[in-house]
């Protein structure tokens, strides 16, 4: 099926063709995205590298404005590279609405399978870093070890690809992995994967960004905390301590995304 591009919008503008045009399978847009919200997904991804949180691998997206059932991310791109017109759309089988030979993460039916589902969540961003990682291997559970972490006082749970699927290239690499992942995400705000990363999710791009950051800058103190402590308890928030401050940390998390956007040059 053919598509065309509506020339008053940049980025994100492919409109499907009438269905007789015929010919493709292609997943219809869910229409136009203002280039400020393309704009941002970019400055995200750098943000992510900018902040030590992914390195050459890792991804973050965002579910469309207008349309809950499509999402939005980068071509398969290191993540400090992602400029606006990187930016593809998804449908939530993570089909591309206008691939045009570019090449898709293999990874995103992490992001797909956690927007179908949880509504409620507006952006996904997984990363391999490397604080975090030994939290999915040991049996020890990550705590929030300070107020801007307080989201991880709701529990984060452990995604063991082992335990559905066998022996894996530990990749989330189709449908069925990424049900299995939002399962065990279940409805928190951060899953670790074992042996692989974590995966951080967010009501807006600003907090799932929030939480990435903080989720790896919780894994760092959590282990000195430990250190300090001889392997001792940890003082950590409490679940009422956790809820209080995320509420503080919603309404805030946009003076972390203002700076982080301006220190990555958006
Ligand atoms: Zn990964």
């Amino acid at each position: 099926m053919r598509l065309f591009r509506c020339a008053c919008h940049s980025g994100l503008s492919y409109l499907r063709a009438p269905a007789d045009a015929g010919g493709s399978s292609l997943p219809r847009s869910g229409g136009p995205v203002d280039a400020s919200v393309l704009a941002d997904l970019a400055a995200a991804s750098r943000i992510l590298a900018d902040q030590g949180v992914v390195d050459a691998f890792g991804h973050v997206s965002m579910r469309h404005p207008n349309d809950p059932n499509r999402f939005l991310m980068s071509r398969s791109l290191a993540p400090a590279l992602v400029t606006p017109d990187d930016i593809m759309e998804y449908d939530l089988d993570c089909e591309c609405v206008d691939p045009r030979g570019r090449g898709s993460f293999l990874e995103r039916f992490i992001h797909g399978e956690i927007f179908r589902a949880r509504p409620d969540v507006m952006a996904v961003a997984h990363s391999h870093s490397p604080n975090v990682i030994p939290f999915g291997l040991v049996d020890k559970p990550m705590q929030a070890m300070f107020h801007n972490a307080a989201f991880i006082a709701r529990g984060v749970p452990v995604f063991d690809i082992n335990a559905k699927f066998g022996d894996t290239d530990m990749l989330v690499g189709n449908a069925e992995k990424g049900v299995a992942l939002a399962q065990s995400l279940g409805d928190k705000d951060v899953v670790l994967m074992r042996a692989h990363g974590s995966v951080a999710t967010g009501p807006s791009l600003p907090v799932a960004v929030f939480r990435a950051v903080y989720t790896e800058m919780n894994a760092r103190l959590q282990f000195q905390a430990s250190m300090l402590g001889g392997g001792g308890p940890i003082a950590a928030l409490s679940p009422g301590e956790g809820k209080l401050a995320d509420l503080v940390n919603l309404g805030s998390a946009s003076r972390a995304w203002d700076l982080w956007k301006r220190r990555v040059g958006y």
